[in-house]
């Protein structure tokens, strides 16, 4: 077996991309949902989690 999960979740765990200009920011999932959290770059709440299907980050 891989470790592919743990090492994914590690990586993508708390990492959320801005849906408006696709800038990486961390940040708890928690505060996600919360709305706490607004993108450094354009200010937009709209965050979605790192991964989206595609297994091989490169
Ligand atoms: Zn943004």
């Amino acid at each position: 077996m891989v470790k592919f999960t743990e090492a994914s979740q590690r990586m993508f765990k708390n990492v959320f991309v801005c849906r408006r200009c696709k800038t990486k920011q961390r940040a708890t999932s928690q505060k996600v949902i919360k709305r706490l959290v607004s993108c450094k770059k354009c200010g937009c709440r709209a965050l979605r989690p790192m991964r989206k299907g595609k297994k091989a980050a490169k």
